[in-house]
């Protein structure tokens, strides 16, 4: 980080001075970082939704589950007397993400989102943009029948459909998928968690004789080689797009960045 956090913290030694706290709205290597680097100057708490079975470990307060709604959020964020909210949620995270304007604008607590940035194509990409999983799953057809479907086990059951029952996927994601869930026809479950290297990434694509990738826009370095290897191989990608941040939040892409804005705050907002 370039801005020391230290800059943010008050040094008022008043019995009712508290530290500042800031909420992260976690369950991202960019909130784990932010974390790690405002721990010991602010009081940070970083909120998971608690969908990974084991998560990585974070510095500060950790807290997990969902808050009930925009409407539980807000009430957290009152009670818990919430200086600044921070989401650096997954890109994809469209409801939280949602939930946080609405409960920081209810609670006057300024909020950032921290997001990092899309992939952009290069030469020799042979990119196709879908607007959703249900999308992706019905551009299918016609690109291959061999599927490294690496968008997650929440978005699985737009593949479960009868017209792709021809096809055949190789499914990544963290956890397995719920039992009960609607799966694709013929399937084999890798569980995995980036980084991953693009000559793991290339073994895969061969052994398995994959011949279309199919990706949510996630962005980052840990899970992007896939996108050189299937570069390499020729192969289609059918690429998710993200759903817009909200409207009127302002947005950065690194967590040096949200420690800049939040420096920004310290003669305002933030003054514990
Ligand atoms: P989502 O659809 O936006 O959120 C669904 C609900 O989960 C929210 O309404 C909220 O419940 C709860 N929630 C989500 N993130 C939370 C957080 N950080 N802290 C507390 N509650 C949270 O989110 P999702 O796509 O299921 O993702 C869940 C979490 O996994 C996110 O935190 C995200 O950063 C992480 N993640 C997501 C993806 C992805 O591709 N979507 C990938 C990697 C990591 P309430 O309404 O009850 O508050």
């Amino acid at each position: 980080m370039d801005v020391s956090p230290m800059d943010i913290a008050q040094t008022d030694t008043s019995p009712e001075h508290r530290p500042p706290h800031v909420l992260v709205l976690g369950g991202t290597t960019e909130a784990r970082l932010l974390a790690g680097a405002l721990h010991g100057r602010l009081r940070v708490t970083s909120s998971l939704a608690g969908r990974v079975a084991r998560p990585v470990p974070l510095p500060g307060e950790v807290r997990i589950g969902g808050f009930g709604g925009a409407e539980g959020l807000e009430r957290w964020l009152r009670e818990h007397r919430v200086d600044a909210l921070i989401d650096a949620t997954h890109p994809f995270a469209g409801t939280i993400s949602f939930n946080a304007a609405r409960a920081a604008t209810a609670a006057h607590v300024p909020l950032l989102a921290l997001r990092r940035p899309s992939w952009v194509p290069v030469p020799g990409d042979d990119w196709h943009r879908a607007g959703s999983p249900a999308e992706a799953a019905g551009a299918l057809r016609g690109l291959g029948r061999r599927v490294f479907l690496t968008t997650g086990r929440m978005g699985l059951a737009a593949f479960a459909r009868p017209d792709l029952d021809d096809h055949w996927f190789l499914v990544r994601s963290v956890d397995a998928p719920d039992p009960g869930t609607p799966t694709p026809a013929r399937m084999e479950t890798l569980l995995d968690r980036g980084p991953f290297t693009l000559e793991g990434e290339r073994e895969l694509l061969r052994r398995h004789r994959l011949d279309v990738l199919v990706t949510k826009d996630s962005g980052g370095a840990a899970t992007a080689p896939k996108l050189a290897a299937a570069r390499e191989a020729g192969l289609p990608v059918v690429v998710i797009s993200r759903p817009p941040v909200p409207d009127g939040v302002p947005v950065v892409t690194t967590p040096d960045e949200a420690a800049r804005w939040l420096a920004q705050l310290s003669g305002g907002e933030l003054s514990g």
